[in-house]
């Protein structure tokens, strides 16, 4: 179709131009279907030129449907669609309908992954019922074989499971041999190498038996299906485009799942910044953007980008000079046209409490000063670093939303809910059954275990429940426990009903078990809500588990709150995103690069990318915090304590002069007007008092 493409692709730069019309046969050098690979640093409009790209591939034609777009978060994608949208409004006019439901296949790995292997199931021997588990539960089921197998016992000082089960997904996400991986990365348990591959084979065994997936089975299975033949061309050949954000944060499995789907690299386009890679703690690696281009045959078109668009001159000057000192790099310094003569403010403060009360102050000053507070944000290494600030800003009636700091979904009365859910779905999950059936009065670990296994040994579980002897002292709670199970099982009251069944059936036992009751129950009506937007068990089960909402938000990461609020986020979970004004704490060394770094130069690379990043979110303010004195939480048994700290190394003494340098409380020049003031009245009090008697 001839289009009228001018306004919206005059408003893009000659590079993203390229990037965007790249083998649509409109630009000037005719259709080519080489892969596309856009490598540009922070704010250059990368993720911006890919949504105008999808825009555009569906307004030359393309069916929304048979595009395939990978996202960080679902936060990221479900923005992402509502810009594409916009854009085709902008091209099509009317003629564009609502595109959330046609754009069908835009999320996160995980998600399409999971939704892969349920449409697959029963070619990989699979039941489509399958529940997934998140890290906390994976953890437990790895526990519990940990303990089955007597490892816990027979070695003194085995790793526990929360070691286990990040030495195993890195292991599958890596696609490394697991004598490496502990070589590298677990040196102190090098000597268990046999045991850990046999807790690893019974790990593996008993998801099977119990149809359940971890997030990293979601990723290992489609790879898995990708590798073979026939299976690999029927799952690529639903997509005629392939986009992903992001790609320096993709793994191994992530790219094998890619080239599997994609062999010859047609309609594939991934987008990334070498520059901002900071997720090899999750076996990410930075080689996939860099092998990309050569991976296929003949090569991938590259576009580099290098105009910021984002920050002012001073901001980029300063995130510049934190990573051109970089060992290594593709990605070239970026420019802008954003003058300013405000420089990025380092902050030099006492501690915590004074970071907290700088960053209050300074947030309602913006305020006052016209800039809404959810064009700020405060970002920091640990979701743990927040607390005084969250204390400060709660005592001072400022609302806040965290990202990335503990879900919604983490706290106990949530999970309960969620794990009946789950249970009832897949009645073969013994983590959910353990922990539903220990809500019942009178029932421990024992009596659970055992139920599970008489109701393991029947082809139709909830049937067998009913034949279960009651636990001593459960009493009347079994016979509804029973009830709630097989109505759930036989899917009679239906979604979202079924969710104020459960909250119905659990009150009871809530008032039982906490003392705080009430907030707890506000938690379920709200999870009621979330729950429907969705539109059957299954899907909430498995969206809620791979991207729990904060837990002031809806389902797609947008705060419930009318009122304005200030955003308080982990800088890896502000990856993508961009504010007005920026705060980042804790900017020492020890946090900022972390003293759990071992010193590697891989590890204090990544530090500094990690530095990058968060400084390249701030659009016309940046506070660099550098508190004098900065408390440590208890990490390897050495207990909370305060340590003295100086700045990171990252900014060193010549790049002073790219920030302004403030040492604070410092006393505000009206204040000490007034303080003057005060100072230079004299009254002659005595010459008063007995002049009123003269
Ligand atoms: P990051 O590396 O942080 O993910 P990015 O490269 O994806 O950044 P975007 O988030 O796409 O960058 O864009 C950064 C900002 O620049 C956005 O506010 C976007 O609207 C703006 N921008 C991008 N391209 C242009 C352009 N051609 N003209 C004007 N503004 C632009
Ligand atoms: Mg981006």
């Amino acid at each position: 179709p001839v289009l009228d493409h001018d306004d919206y692709l005059s408003r893009l730069n000659d590079a993203q131009r390229q990037a965007v019309t790249h083998g649509t046969g409109v630009s000037a050098g005719g259709a080519d279907s080489s892969p596309l690979l856009v490598i540009a640093g922070a704010g250059s409009g990368k993720t911006n030129t890919l949504a105008h790209r999808v825009a555009h591939l569906i307004a030359s034609g393309a069916d929304p449907r048979r595009i395939l777009l990978l996202t960080f978060s679902r936060r990221a994608s479900v923005e992402m669609t509502r810009r594409v949208e916009r854009i085709c409004k902008t091209v099509l006019g009317d003629k564009a309908g609502p595109l959330a439901d046609a754009l069908a296949w835009a999320g996160t790995f995980h998600s399409i992954g999971a939704r892969l292997l349920r449409e697959y199931a029963q070619q990989i021997g699979m039941d489509p019922a399958f529940s997934i588990h998140d890290r906390e539960d994976s953890a437990d089921l790895m526990n519990l074989i940990r303990h089955d197998q007597g490892f816990s016992k027979t070695e003194k000082r085995f790793p526990g499971k929360g070691t286990c089960l990040a030495i195993y997904s890195r292991v599958v996400n890596s696609g490394a041999p697991l004598s490496d991986v502990l070589l590298k990365h677990y040196p102190w348990c090098a000597g268990w190498e046999a045991q850990l591959r046999q807790l690893f084979a019974g790990y593996v065994t008993a998801k099977q038996e119990q149809g359940v997936l971890d997030y990293d089975d979601l990723l290992l299975c489609w790879a898995q299906m990708t590798s073979d033949p026939v299976l690999a061309a029927d799952i690529g050949g639903k997509w005629d485009h392939v986009l992903v954000d992001e790609y320096q944060d993709t793994n191994r499995l992530q790219a094998d799942i890619l080239m599997g789907m994609k062999p010859d690299g047609r309609g594939l386009t991934v987008v990334g910044d070498d520059a901002q890679s900071i997720y090899a703690f999750r076996a990410a690696t930075v080689r996939n953007i860099l092998d990309f281009p050569a991976s296929f045959d003949p090569p991938a078109r590259v576009v580099t980008l290098d105009r910021n668009y984002r920050s002012t001159k001073p901001i980029l000057d300063a995130a510049n000079a934190v990573i051109g000192e970089a060992a290594e790099r593709f990605t070239k310094d970026l420019w802008t046209e954003r003058q300013s003569d405000e420089l990025p403010r380092l902050v030099t403060i006492w501690d915590d409490t004074a970071q907290a009360n700088y960053i209050a102050d300074r947030v309602l000053e913006e305020r006052e000063a016209g800039t809404p507070m959810k064009q700020q944000a405060v970002l920091f290494r640990a979701s743990h670093h927040s607390g005084t600030l969250e204390v400060e800003l709660t005592r001072r009636n400022i609302p806040f939303v965290k990202f990335g700091g503990l879900k919604f979904l983490d706290s106990a009365h949530v999970k309960d809910v969620l794990a009946l859910l789950r249970f009832a779905q897949n009645p073969r999950d013994r983590i959910a059954g353990f922990r539903v059936l220990q809500l019942l009065p009178g029932v421990g670990p024992g009596s659970a275990r055992r139920v599970l296994d008489t109701m393991g040994e029947s082809a139709h579980p909830f049937e067998a429940l009913k034949d279960v002897k009651a636990p001593q002292r459960s009493g009347e709670a079994w016979a509804g426990f029973v009830n709630l199970l097989t109505v759930l099982g036989s899917h009679q009251v239906g979604w979202p009903g079924e969710i104020a069944a459960v909250r119905y059936w659990y009150e009871p036992h809530l008032e039982r078990l906490h003392e705080d009751a009430s907030t707890r129950l506000a938690d379920l009506v709200q999870l009621e809500q979330i729950a429907g937007g969705y539109p059957s068990r299954e899907k909430f089960l498995t969206e809620l588990t791979l991207d729990p909402p904060d837990a002031t938000s809806d389902q797609a990461g947008v705060p419930l709150l009318d009122e304005d609020y200030l955003i308080l986020s982990t800088i890896h979970s502000a990856k993508g995103q961009e504010w007005k004004n920026v705060f980042v704490m804790n900017v020492v060394d020890g946090c900022i690069p972390s003293d759990l770094a071992t010193g590697e130069k891989d590890d204090i690379e990544e530090e500094r990318r990690l530095l990058y990043v968060a400084m390249t979110r701030a659009k016309d303010s940046l506070d660099i915090m550098v508190p004098q004195r900065f408390y440590v939480h208890g990490q390897h048994s050495r207990g909370d304590r305060h340590v003295y700290a100086s700045r990171t190394r990252f900014i060193d003494r010549d790049m002073l002069s790219l920030f302004q340098s403030i040492s604070w409380p410092v006393v505000k020049p009206e204040e000490q007007a007034r303080q003057e003031a005060v100072k230079s009245v004299r009254i002659d009090m005595a010459a008063r008092l007995r002049g009123m008697w003269s």
